[in-house]
């Protein structure tokens, strides 16, 4: 327990870009967080491998091994701020086993250890904080978890991976330019890693929605059940076709529940022009939560960089500090999870846009159409190019239809000789 509520010593394990700018942010704005919070926040240790040219530690003690950090008896919360998860599970395991809170900004570590931890911070009565591993320095998790505390949620619908947002917004620019070389241009701007597959293939994005289907509706955190996709096979002549519909593309984290389960899943979607997240460009993030009482809300601003992270970090400090709502670690207490199932991804529904080339003969359409309500699939909207080739694109719009039910029609689709071709399929949010 931490010795005095009103004082909050603070060891910072790791001293990259986040971990800098929170003990900037820490150092710089004591005075005013104390005078906010009544609670005096001071960093007493570093852990670091080298120092960094932008902090000043002349002040704290230095450690070159992290786990002198947590071993400090002055260190009341440790700040895990180093990433992966070796060996942030065993410091985060160590600091949580002997009674100290800890704060991070891992998604991997809540998604993937979170449960354990959870449970251990609960056993040893202290607290685990991240609300910096979800869409940075965006709020999102204190929102769901307290202002829309006394609200059913049924959805939460975000772009929550920056560099999947930027490709798109650029992909849909002018210029036609496609994956590949937008990618290359998001690796030199420095907002996409050399290995880009965690971003790009939505293994990011997974983790994050992990943890918000956790806080949302108390799914113990199931980030293996996760449905992913990435937006590699996105092409601009998809875009193209969306927004003559009316829609944007986005790579979007989904979780929704209804009686029979849980929806938790990741994949490029048609957002209707209209909404606001179709709005939000570039490397910004926005999370839509849909509830009975507040109705829809959007939370947007900046997923990462250091100052907006560790003003992530530093809230979730001084909720420590303050321990003035002793929420459990997440968000629901370990007997309230949901028992409800997670939903195969065949048996969630959506509306579908569909790209395919047909040849251009009479009765393409009537065989397609006649497939399509064979399933009960009906269209919605429709584009066919007169490309004045043999070969013409056909873009569709459909109702509201189970996965399994696309399944079979475009199995079978794909099998016409009018059609040539794979058969590009995007759910529309
Ligand atoms: P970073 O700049 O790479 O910093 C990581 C730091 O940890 C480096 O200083 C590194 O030291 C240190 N480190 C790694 N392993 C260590 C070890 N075994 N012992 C001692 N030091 C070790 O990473 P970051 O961007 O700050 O990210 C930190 C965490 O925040 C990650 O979990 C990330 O997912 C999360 N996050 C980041 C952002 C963002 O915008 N950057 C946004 C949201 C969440 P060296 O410098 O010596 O290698």
């Amino acid at each position: 327990m931490m010795a005095d509520v009103s004082q909050c010593r603070v060891g910072i394990c790791g001293l990259g870009t986040v971990a800098s700018a929170t003990y900037n942010l820490l150092t710089r704005y004591a005075p005013l967080i104390q005078s906010r919070t009544g609670t005096d926040v001071t960093v007493v240790h570093v852990g670091c491998r080298r120092d960094h040219p932008d902090c000043d530690l002349s002040n704290v003690r230095v450690s070159r091994d992290i786990f002198d950090v947590v071993r400090d008896p002055e260190v009341d919360v440790v700040l895990e701020l180093i990433g992966g998860t070796d060996p942030a599970l065993a410091l985060v395991r160590e600091a949580l086993a002997t009674g100290k809170h800890v704060v991070t900004a891992n998604k991997a570590l809540i998604a993937e250890f979170g449960a354990e931890l959870f449970d251990l911070a609960d056993t040893n009565n202290v607290s685990i904080r991240y609300e910096a591993a979800v869409a940075g320095g965006i709020p999102v998790i204190k929102a769901i978890r307290e202002g829309l505390v006394g609200n059913e949620i049924s959805r939460v619908a975000g772009i929550i991976n920056g560099t999947t947002n930027f490709i798109l917004s650029e992909m849909e620019g002018v210029g036609n330019r496609g994956f590949d070389e937008v990618l290359a241009e998001a690796q030199e701007l420095g907002y996409a890693e050399a290995d880009p597959t965690f971003d790009v293939e939505g293994i990011d994005a997974a983790h994050k929605l992990t943890i918000l289907s956790t806080i949302a509706f108390g799914v113990p955190l199931e980030f293996e059940a996760i449905y992913t996709e990435g937006i590699s096979q996105v092409t601009v002549a998809d875009i193209r076709f969306a927004e003559q519909l009316g829609y944007k593309i986005k790579h979007l984290g989904i979780t929704a529940r209804d009686g029979e389960g849980v929806e938790l899943r990741v994949h490029p979607t048609l957002v209707p022009n209209s909404a606001l997240l179709a709005q939000v460009s570039g490397v910004m993030n926005a999370v839509m939560v849909t509830s009975n009482a507040a109705g829809e809300t959007m939370y947007y601003g900046a997923g990462a960089g250091g100052d907006a992270t560790g003003s992530a970090v530093v809230s979730d400090v001084v909720d420590i500090a303050r321990d003035h709502l002793g929420i459990p670690s997440a968000g629901y207490g370990a007997s309230d999870m949901t028992t409800l199932p997670i939903k195969l991804i065949e048996d969630i529904e959506s509306p579908f846009y569909l790209r395919l080339t047909a040849r251009d003969k009479p009765g393409v359409m009537a065989s397609l159409t006649s497939i399509l309500s064979r399933y009960n699939i009906s269209i919605e909207s429709l584009v066919q190019r007169d490309a004045n080739a043999d070969e013409v694109p056909v873009v569709i719009i459909t109702n509201r239809v189970r996965e399994s039910a696309m399944n079979a029609a475009l199995a079978e689709i794909s099998e016409q000789s009018s059609v040539t071709g794979g058969i590009t399929r995007i759910r529309v949010l």
